[in-house]
Formats: structure tokens, C-alpha cells, sequence
């Protein structure tokens, strides 16, 4: 089974389409907004470069979009780069070195950024200097170039695994939150106008509930619904178009997936609704620990699905009610 919060090259074509181009289209996150603009309009007062700038949050949240909008907002050029694809101190260095003044280069997965290569990044961006060693051993030079004014845009979904030093080098970090429902909302109606696909209000709030809280979830979903419609020759979405077309995806009403209601279920009927440990959980899963606590846990947690305790992770009462399974504790 796919996973919706997985993109196929079609989808990434349809989600560039759909990126918002202007602050106005950027729907939601307003505290971060208005913060950003702030820094933006200072820093074009100073005729600056804008400081460097840290988003965190889940996939699909729209750091990326952000990074993309400082830059229309700055009049500048955006350079994406990822944290994996800088290898080595060589890679990092030619990249800043080959930067037009106050243009951005933006890191996506920030926390695959090796050691080597952030330690040519920490005095980059502090004192716009790169200082490079050349050779090994005794004849080993060391040398160092000015750069021109820059600034570092990087996002990650695992703050935590950012080094302390180059997490204090960014003058302002944003945490991007899961979005409200009404926002949401207001994404699918205008991805259904550019898309040009007529769309009933009540088709718009089923879609939105199944959409994890995430923009890009909710596009991925209406282009799946759309084809569906396209399909079967239907002229509007309606609700019984939305829930077709998630029963054929596997997605239930509030967005879970098949992974997602295993990993309740297995809390539930083998762990005896916890509390279980994240080691015995992802073994009965046979699933990566990593994956359970950054991809479904904040999804489960969100809807209140699932506790952490000190003592292990606990399925609450609402999962039970929503898996439709008897739940003992409240049993007389
Ligand atoms: P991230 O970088 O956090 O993974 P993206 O910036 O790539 O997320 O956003 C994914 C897609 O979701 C974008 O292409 C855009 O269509 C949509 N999107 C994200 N944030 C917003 C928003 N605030 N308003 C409208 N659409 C959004």
C-alpha cells in the first residue's frame, strides 16, 4: 500500500503547481508569518542579507514553500541543496563560494549534514569566511576566502538531531505546526480552483478531516479524488466521491492509514493497550524505531490517539472508540 505521505514524481509536478507563490496564498502559520516578514522587511531596510533561518517541523508542513517565498520577498535567487547530497567540506565550500551576493541557499534535510561539512558551515555563517585546509599532513595549508553576503535557509523534520553549534548559528528558528482544520479547508479550495475541479463544501470538509492536518496530504488527496471523478465521469466531488475514493486508497475518515491504525491495534491487542516500550512496539511491528516516533507517532498524538509515558506508549480510549474495539478499562 502507497503511503500519502510519500510522493510519486507526478505528485511533486502537481505540488510545485500548487506551492504558494505569494504570502497572501500561504495559507495559515500566521505567528511565523508575520515573524518572517519582520526579519525580511529589516533586513531590506539595511540593504542586508536576511539572517539565517531554521524551520522544523513534520514532512509537508510547507518549509520548503517558506524558503521559496523569502526569496520572491527578498528579490533574490534560491539555491536548494539537501543535507545527504553535500558529501564532502569540498561540496559546501564550492556551493558558498559560487554564491551571487545575498542569495539563499536552502538546506533541506538539515540533520543529514555531516560533521565535516558543518564545520565549514559554522564560521560561513558567522563571519562570512570559508576556511579551508588544503593537503595533508605537515604540508598541509591552511587558507581562507571572503564571501559575499548570504543567507542559510534550512529545514528540517528532526530538529533534535542538529548539532548544538550550528542550531545556535541561525538568527531565528520557526517550528511549522500541524494546521488547523478551517486552513486546511481553504488549501483544498483553492488547490480544486487551479486544478479546475468543482468541489461540494461538505466534500471539502470530509477531505480535509482525512488529511492528516498536513497542506500537502490534503493536494495529494484531491488529485487522487480527481482522477477518481475523472474516471467514473463524475462532473462534482461530492462526499461519496471522497470516501470512495479513500476506501480505495485505504485511508479512513480521519486520515489513518493502514500503518497507522497496525500500530494502535498492536498496542491494543498485543501490549494490551500499553503502556509498551518504543524497542518491544517497533519489534512487533517489525517497523524502525526512528519511523514509528517521527512519521506516525505525532499524527497519533495530534488526534490523541496515543500517550507517551515514561514507562511506554499507551493506546487512550478514543483509539479504542475509533477501532471500533471494546475497550476493558472502561468495561464493567
Ligand atoms: P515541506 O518542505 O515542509 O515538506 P512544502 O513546502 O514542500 O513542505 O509543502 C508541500 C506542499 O503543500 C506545497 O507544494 C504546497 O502546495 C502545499 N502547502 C504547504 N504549505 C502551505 C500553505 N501554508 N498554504 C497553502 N499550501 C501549502
Amino acid at each position: 500500500m502507497q503511503e500519502i505521505t510519500n510522493l510519486n514524481p507526478e505528485d511533486q509536478t502537481v505540488d510545485l503547481a500548487l506551492r504558494p507563490k505569494t504570502w497572501d496564498e500561504y495559507v495559515g502559520q500566521d505567528k511565523v508569518k508575520s515573524n518572517l516578514r519582520l526579519i525580511i522587511d529589516a533586513a531590506k531596510q539595511r540593504s542586508e542579507a536576511c539572517d539565517h533561518l531554521l524551520f522544523y517541523g513534520q514532512a509537508g508542513l510547507g518549509k520548503t514553500t517558506l524558503a521559496y517565498l523569502i526569496g520572491k520577498e527578498m528579490g533574490v535567487n534560491i539555491r536548494p541543496t539537501t543535507g545527504p547530497t553535500l558529501e564532502r567540506a569540498g561540496d559546501v565550500a564550492a556551493l558558498l563560494s559560487n554564491l551571487e551576493p545575498y542569495e539563499i541557499l536552502f538546506i533541506d534535510e538539515a540533520h543529514r549534514l555531516n560533521k565535516l561539512v558543518e564545520e565549514i558551515l559554522y564560521p560561513a555563517m558567522e563571519t562570512r569566511r570559508l576556511h579551508l585546509i588544503v593537503g595533508k599532513g605537515p604540508s598541509a595549508r591552511t587558507f581562507s576566502i571572503d564571501l559575499p553576503p548570504f543567507t542559510i535557509v534550512a529545514a528540517t523534520t528532526k530538529v533534535n538531531l542538529l548539532s548544538g553549534p550550528l542550531r545556535s548559528r541561525f538568527g531565528a528558528t520557526f517550528r511549522l505546526d500541524y494546521y488547523q482544520h478551517s486552513d486546511i479547508e481553504k488549501i483544498i479550495k483553492r488547490s480544486a480552483s487551479m486544478l479546475n475541479v468543482s468541489i461540494s463544501s461538505e466534500a471539502v470538509a470530509t477531505l480535509a478531516k482525512a488529511a492528516r492536518f498536513t497542506p500537502r496530504v490534503a493536494n495529494r488527496l484531491l488529485k487522487r479524488t480527481r482522477d477518481y471523478a475523472q474516471v467514473n465521469n463524475l462532473k462534482q466531488i461530492d462526499e461519496t466521491t471522497i470516501n470512495q475514493t479513500l476506501e480505495l486508497l485505504d485511508v479512513d475518515t480521519l486520515g489513518l492509514e493502514n500503518a497507522d491504525r497496525q500500530l494502535l491495534t498492536t498496542i491494543i491487542k498485543k501490549f494490551n493497550g500499553g503502556p509498551v516500550g518504543l524497542k518491544a512496539l517497533a519489534a512487533a511491528l517489525n517497523d524502525e524505531v526512528g519511523t514509528i516516533e517521527d512519521v506516525y507517532e505525532p499524527f497519533l498524538m495530534k488526534l490523541g490517539f496515543i500517550h507517551r509515558t515514561p514507562t511506554g506508549r499507551i493506546a487512550t480510549a478514543l483509539a479504542y472508540e475509533h477501532l471500533n474495539l471494546p475497550n476493558r478499562a472502561t468495561l464493567v
